[in-house]
């Protein structure tokens, strides 16, 4: 037996349905079930976004329009679109409590290695660029230790406004700036992501573990190698764990086929 929805759980079916097509999740299945045990409003479960509920199909728009990237000639105006999407962004809290700009990402926009960082600190907030700051200068050596120019990669963050205090952005704030990450990835298409720092780590792979677990191994990340190494900023305080960070970066070389320079000296 079919349900109908209301307006309000059309519209929050049509929202949900959006997230996921931003996500790169385009299949959606119908899915019959027992009406009776269906969760509604009253048992305080969105109804409408459950799996339970049955999809009214000709009364929702499943076939929205594609990203509008999509039509982009080059990843550059693919990116200039995305940007433009993002606009001056209130989408959450983050907006209101005290950023300057949006730090976008910067970098090659057909780069084969993207640096995904947590969020912008106070220098990255004044001058509207991921990782500019101590510890942006520490991530430029890594980079350049790998063989490459900071301007050969590409780099980005979680979120892109900057969290009060250098705070740890919170679930719903990565949630909701996470999918203009997504359509970035998948507009640059890296081989290889580095998430650097277990928030970025969990915020890609959607995964609660430790960095302990997280590092070491590689992750299948829609279409790139994912690899998991510390924040330049946590090596600043703990400097000993650079050597565990170079071993990260060599993992990553590997799988690129990269040299490490030679030293002048
Ligand atoms: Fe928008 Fe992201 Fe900034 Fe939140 S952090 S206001 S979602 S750009």
């Amino acid at each position: 037996m079919s349900q109908s929805l209301t307006p309000e759980q059309k519209r929050a079916l049509a929202a949900r349905v959006n997230y996921y097509r931003e996500l790169g999740i385009y299949d959606f299945y119908r899915r019959e079930v027992d009406v009776a045990r269906a969760p509604s409003p009253a048992d305080g479960e969105p109804a409408a976004l459950e799996t339970n509920t049955v999809i009214n199909a000709p009364a929702v728009d499943l076939f929205a329009p594609p990203l509008p990237e999509k039509a982009a000639a080059d990843p550059a105006e693919a990116l200039r679109i995305i940007r433009e999407d993002l606009g001056d962004c209130t989408r959450c809290k983050l907006h209101k409590l005290g950023r300057k700009q949006i730090v976008f990402g910067v970098g090659d926009p057909q780069a084969e290695l993207m640096f995904v960082g947590e969020g912008p600190g106070a220098d990255e907030d004044e001058q509207g660029e991921p990782f500019v700051g101590r510890a942006g200068q520490l991530l430029n050596k890594m980079i350049e230790a790998m063989g490459l120019k900071r301007q050969q990669v590409y780099i980005a963050n979680v979120v892109k406004c900057r969290p009060p205090g250098n705070r740890t952005p919170e679930r719903d704030e990565t949630e909701t700036c996470s999918p203009f990450l997504l359509r970035q990835i998948e507009t640059i298409k890296p081989k290889a992501i580095v998430a650097l720092g277990a928030v970025a780590a969990k915020a890609l792979l959607q995964i609660n573990a430790s960095m302990g677990e997280l590092r070491g191994r590689t992750y299948d990340f829609r279409g790139s190698r994912l690899f998991v190494t510390y924040h330049p900023a946590y090596l600043l305080r703990d400097p000993r764990q650079k050597g565990e960070a170079w071993k990260d970066l060599q993992q990553v070389m590997k799988f690129l086929g990269l040299k490490a320079p030679k030293r002048s000296d």
